[in-house]
């Protein structure tokens, strides 16, 4: 048994962040409790509106530790310890006393949409309010009550900071992750951070057990936020032991201190297990192409799948040339954020099932009086031999399957345009190996549209009677 602290909502655009704030109140707290666990990263329902950040939230449990331990991380030149269990320490308003003052200290209360709350809990909430919190809305009102009687709870401002504080610690990980989070030294706060491109590289190579590293395409370094905030760079994973030589890898500006967070983030945790859908959920959908995709102002990709709109954004970039591929007819599946007013599905993935051929015209027809091809006579008028005067129906026009360029499996955007929740290719299980094979081959070719078929005079010949 354990002390279980949550913390959400305290930072904003401008700065700062809950992570942070974290690794001061493991600083303050291991001075006399020891650490239980790593600290979780805890990101919420990333559709929700009035969230403009990441959605995430911070819990840290703390106790008297039992067995050995490990080091997760290092702060003010103190190396930081956790254990894997622990035995409930005395103190929960002492230790509330201790966060509330550092909560105070580094929340961003100016902030008009910054609303912070805290939460000190001998038992968790039930998981349910997790689930509801990374899947759909949940109320002040529900937070409270499904976790009355469990511990201390301080609402700031509007007090909306308790959603997320309490289902921080109400999670309980099915799947997880870990990101090992650097901080830059004070004075560096808010100028332009110094990350070595090509360290970057090699520490994504080295370690294949990482994720959302670099993206090849665009030659962007993907493991530092462009915010001012105290972060100097994170690194995803799925092995924790292999994260702090991963950090050391990266070169160019040295971390003032580091920790490493057990997350949700790249799990899906967030995907709607079926209908009905609520609001602002993310859900699975699936079914055959009905429309040739469109394109919109701005360069956004719709197309049709079983009456929903699919929509792929401008800023998720070539992935956009997936779903300009799709013909009617083809079957796939996605998942998306599920948006009501226009209603369509804002993709986050896309499995292309199975795709149907296409004939395409690639020639007219053959006079073999003239050893000519005959001339189109207008758009489904059939051709004439200019020389003879021969006439052909459109039918004996020369057709040929093309080539899609488009191979099944499963596309994702590329790593800048990822949700943190979202489960990376990378991460899914064995059985779409070939799916990365598919996306690999699109890296390659990131040309839109159909690749031309050269015309095959044995084809033409065959057709020609
Ligand atoms: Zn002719």
């Amino acid at each position: 048994m354990v002390l279980w602290i949550g913390i959400d909502d305290t930072d904003s655009l401008q700065g700062m962040c809950t992570t942070f704030l974290a690794t001061e109140i493991v600083r303050d707290l291991t001075q006399d409790f020891d650490l239980i666990g790593y600290p979780r990263l805890v990101r919420l329902n990333p559709n929700i509106p009035w969230k403009t950040r990441g959605n995430g939230a911070v819990c840290i449990r703390i106790g008297e530790g039992e067995g050995p331990g490990s080091i997760v991380g290092s702060i003010a030149g103190r190396f930081i310890v956790s254990y894997r269990r622990g035995r409930t320490p005395q103190g929960m308003e002492a230790v509330a006393k201790r966060v509330a003052r550092l909560v105070e200290c580094w929340s961003r209360f100016e902030d008009p949409t910054t609303n912070p709350a805290f939460v000190v809990l001998g038992k968790q909430p039930t998981a349910g309010l997790y689930w509801k919190a990374v899947r759909g809305v949940v109320s002040k009102r529900y937070a409270r009550v499904v976790s009355q009687g469990r511990g201390l709870m301080r609402p700031y401002k509007n007090g909306r900071g308790l959603i997320g504080a309490l289902a921080s610690v109400a999670w309980r990980p099915h799947d997880r992750t870990y990101e090992i989070l650097t901080y830059r030294a004070r004075e560096a706060w808010a100028t332009n951070r110094q990350i070595d491109p090509g360290s970057v590289v090699r520490m994504d190579r080295a370690f294949p057990s990482t994720f959302n590293n670099y993206d090849y395409q665009t030659q962007q370094v993907v493991i530092a936020p462009h915010s001012p905030c105290p972060v100097l760079f994170g690194i995803r994973g799925d092995d924790p032991s292999i994260l702090p030589a991963a950090m050391n890898l990266i070169e160019g500006e040295r971390p003032e201190r580091w920790l490493i967070f057990e997350t949700n983030q790249g799990t899906d945790d967030h995907v709607s297990g079926g209908p009905p859908f609520g609001s602002w959920s993310t859900v699975r959908w699936s079914g055959a192409v009905q429309s040739l995709p469109r394109i919109l102002p701005g360069g956004h990709v719709v197309v049709r799948v079983a009456n929903l709109d699919f929509t792929a954004y401008e800023p998720s970039k070539q992935f956009r040339s997936v779903v300009r591929k799709l013909v009617p007819g083809d079957r796939v599946q996605a998942v998306g954020a599920m948006r009501r007013r226009p209603r369509t599905l804002n993709l986050e993935k896309l499995l292309v099932e199975s795709t149907v051929d296409v004939p395409q015209k690639v020639a007219n027809p053959w006079c073999s009086r003239c050893q000519k091809r005959a001339k189109s006579m207008g758009h489904q008028a059939g051709f004439r031999c200019v020389r003879c005067g021969k006439r052909f129906p459109v039918s004996a026009a020369i057709f040929a399957q093309i080539g899609r360029g488009l191979l099944p499996g499963w596309y994702e955007p590329p790593v800048f345009a990822r949700r943190h929740l979202s489960k990376p290719l990378k991460r899914m299980h064995p059985k779409f190996t070939r799916d990365r094979v598919a996306q690999n081959e699109l890296q390659k070719e990131p040309s839109v549209g159909v690749p031309p078929l050269p015309v095959q005079e044995s084809v033409s010949r065959a057709r020609e009677k």
